[in-house]
């Protein structure tokens, strides 16, 4: 079969591999889609670290083929996305409820082959039902989407609140999508992109802010600006020092701050712990999906989000390489590769 491996720093290439056996528990799964993520640029570089050789790709989704020993809970023919993240249950934080925080955390498509290839081996653990009815793009949003979810969660929005969502690639679009579901009555989108900005206001955004067009803090949270004195709720959606350095000012006294993005290990930026203090700061970090991935997968089943304009590529197995070796075109939202 086909698989798109990582054999080491910069690295990628369409390989011929034999095809996976199930293991005990385990199920081989033939992929149906497939998503680029950021990361996967990131594994390439060194800038995230991964365990080559290994197949890469942690969102997909496809159909039961055939089960080992002793697995149970699926049918051949069912249709599943998986979580690729695996925890092990057994140490302080996975027994303290905390699983993202696994000390032994082993992830699908970077420490072990994932979804960019004609199949896949997921432990049953990690796999989730969805519909036949769904579209199989759809199930390859549910890890995405999953993320997403637990950044909403960390900010408890409530009912009626104010949101400002800093970056507008796919997790910022749909964070604006979940803000809105979770009941925010405004929901502002600041990104530099303007075709962006317009499908942000499709998605739900009450409005959007350019940030290249002056300081995005006085346009969201000036006197004269989308949310005057700022965002009950701010999500960080982009990893870039301008808006980790814009989002604790977006937000209002007494906010609640959420740190989405991912920064490279090691850099910094500056912020005043005085005005964090003087204007008690909820600041959050929000890492992966800890329990999410369920209600990902019941949200893309009821079909409850807009996923279709957020694919703005289908390609073959065999473009991957090259869509991973190029970093983020304009416009790109999200590239997939479908079966
Ligand atoms: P992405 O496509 O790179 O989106 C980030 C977007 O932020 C960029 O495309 C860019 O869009 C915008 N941006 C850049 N500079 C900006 C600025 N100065 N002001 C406003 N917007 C700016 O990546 P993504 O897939 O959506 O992911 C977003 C971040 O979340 C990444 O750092 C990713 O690693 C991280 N992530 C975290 C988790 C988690 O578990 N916490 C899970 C998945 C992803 P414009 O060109 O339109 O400005
Ligand atoms: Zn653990």
């Amino acid at each position: 079969m086909k698989a798109v491996r990582l054999e080491g720093l910069e690295q990628l290439f369409l390989r011929d591999v034999a095809p996976p056996e199930p293991g005990p528990g385990e199920l081989l799964v033939r992929v149906e889609a497939s998503g680029v993520c950021g990361t996967d640029r990131h594994l390439l570089h060194g800038s995230f670290p991964s365990t080559p050789p290994v197949t890469i790709g942690h969102e997909f989704c496809g159909i039961v083929e055939a089960l080992g020993p002793g697995a149970s809970g699926f049918a051949i023919g069912d249709r599943i996305t998986a979580d690729p993240n695996i925890v092990c249950g057994r140490c302080e934080p996975c027994q303290k409820g905390r699983i993202n925080l696994c000390r032994n955390l082993r992830a699908l498509g970077i420490q072990r082959d994932g979804g960019f290839a004609t199949h896949a081996i997921v432990p049953q653990s990690q796999a989730y039902g969805l519909p036949a009815s769904v579209k199989p793009e759809h199930g390859a949003f549910c890890e995405p989407i999953a993320c997403c979810l637990h950044g909403i969660d960390m900010a408890q929005i409530q009912a009626g609140a104010t949101v400002a969502v800093l970056g507008g690639g796919v997790i910022g679009l749909l964070t604006v999508q979940l803000a809105r579901l979770a009941g925010a009555r405004q929901v502002v989108l600041s990104t530099r992109q303007a075709s962006r900005r317009r499908l942000a206001e499709d998605l739900g955004a009450t409005a959007t802010v350019d940030p290249t067009a002056g300081d995005p803090v006085a346009a969201i949270s000036g006197p004269g600006g989308v949310l005057p004195g700022g965002a009950d709720v701010v999500i960080e959606c982009a990893g870039v020092p301008d808006t980790m350095r814009q989002m604790t000012h977006v937000a209002r006294a007494g906010g609640t701050v959420v740190v989405l993005g991912v920064m490279p290990k090691g850099e910094t930026v500056a912020w005043e712990p005085f005005d964090v203090l003087f204007r008690e700061l909820r600041v959050l970090g929000s890492f992966i999906n800890p329990f999410t991935h369920r209600r990902a997968a019941e949200l893309v089943a009821a079909g409850t989000l807009q996923l279709d304009p957020l694919v703005t590529r289908r390609m073959g197995l065999d473009e991957v390489v090259n869509v991973v070796r190029q970093p983020a075109q304009p416009g790109e939202v999200k590239a997939m590769a479908v079966a």
